[in-house]
């Protein structure tokens, strides 16, 4: 299974890539959880990377399609993946399609802005895996506590309402573009091109999960 989330800032991708890698048996490609690793531990790009990230810019697309390359020399990609934050931008697509990354599906997950302002104030997450919670819709066992490592959950520095309304205008521009991009390739008699569907994203966690996998399946 090869497949990319594509969806705004808070759609809920993290959230579902957890359920879905764990199905298929798949490893999550998060750009952002390997930037954020980064930063932690104060790489040059990491150094570079913060401040873009805080100020909920992009990082340049030279760097991301470098990282996502070498991720995939990786073992564990072998049976497959699940892109999740990338691509952001149509040279990114394109590096994958250059590249003959190939791609069995790409799902869109559709959330309106008033949802995800809600949804991006209540996030809390467990930096070292990427899990994430919402104080509200998607609470830990244990407040402030990762269910799994029982580590300490945290706010993200990006996760600021000031920087979510830019995250999302920046979004709208540059990453919305792969909408037409991905549909427009599976309505052509291209037999490469992946199957392309958009989810309506609200809803409970289990109702967008068999949402998703009634596609996959
Ligand atoms: P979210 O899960 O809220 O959508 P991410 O964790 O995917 O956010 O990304 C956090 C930040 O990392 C982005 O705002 C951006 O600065 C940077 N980033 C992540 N993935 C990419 C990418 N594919 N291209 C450029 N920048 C990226
Ligand atoms: P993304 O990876 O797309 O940025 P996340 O998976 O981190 O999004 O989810 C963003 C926030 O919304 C998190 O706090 C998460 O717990 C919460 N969330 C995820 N799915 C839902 C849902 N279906 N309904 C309400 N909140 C959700
Ligand atoms: P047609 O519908 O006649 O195939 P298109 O212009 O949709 O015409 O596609 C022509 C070729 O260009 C496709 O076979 C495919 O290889 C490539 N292509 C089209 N759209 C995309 C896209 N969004 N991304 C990558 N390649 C594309």
């Amino acid at each position: 299974m090869r497949l990319i989330l594509l969806g705004p800032p808070g759609a809920g991708k993290g959230t579902q890539a957890t359920f879905i890698t764990q199905e298929f048996g798949i490893p999550q490609i998060s750009t952002g959880d390997m930037l954020r690793a980064a930063v932690k531990a104060q790489t040059p790009l990491g150094l570079e990377a913060k401040k873009i990230m805080d100020a909920g810019g992009l990082v340049s697309d030279d760097i991301i399609i470098g990282l996502v390359k070498d991720r995939l020399q990786e073992d564990d990609c072998r049976n497959g993946y699940l892109f999740d934050g990338f691509p952001r931008t149509i040279p990114q697509a394109d590096a994958l399609k250059e590249a003959n990354i190939s791609l069995d599906f790409v799902v869109e997950m559709v959330v309106p802005e008033e949802n995800i302002i809600e949804r991006m104030s209540g996030r809390r997450v467990h930096p070292a895996s990427g899990r994430s919670y919402h104080v509200k819709f998607n609470p830990p066992k244990t407040p402030d506590t990762d269910d799994v490592t029982g580590e300490p959950l945290v706010q993200r520095d990006d996760d600021k309402e000031e920087t979510v309304r830019h995250r999302l205008a920046v979004y709208q521009e540059q990453t919305r573009p792969l909408v037409d991009y991905y549909s427009g390739w599976a309505q052509s008699n291209d037999a490469a091109a992946p199957r392309f569907h958009q989810i309506q994203g609200v809803g409970s966690v289990e109702e967008i999960r068999n949402r998703i996998f009634a596609i996959l399946k």
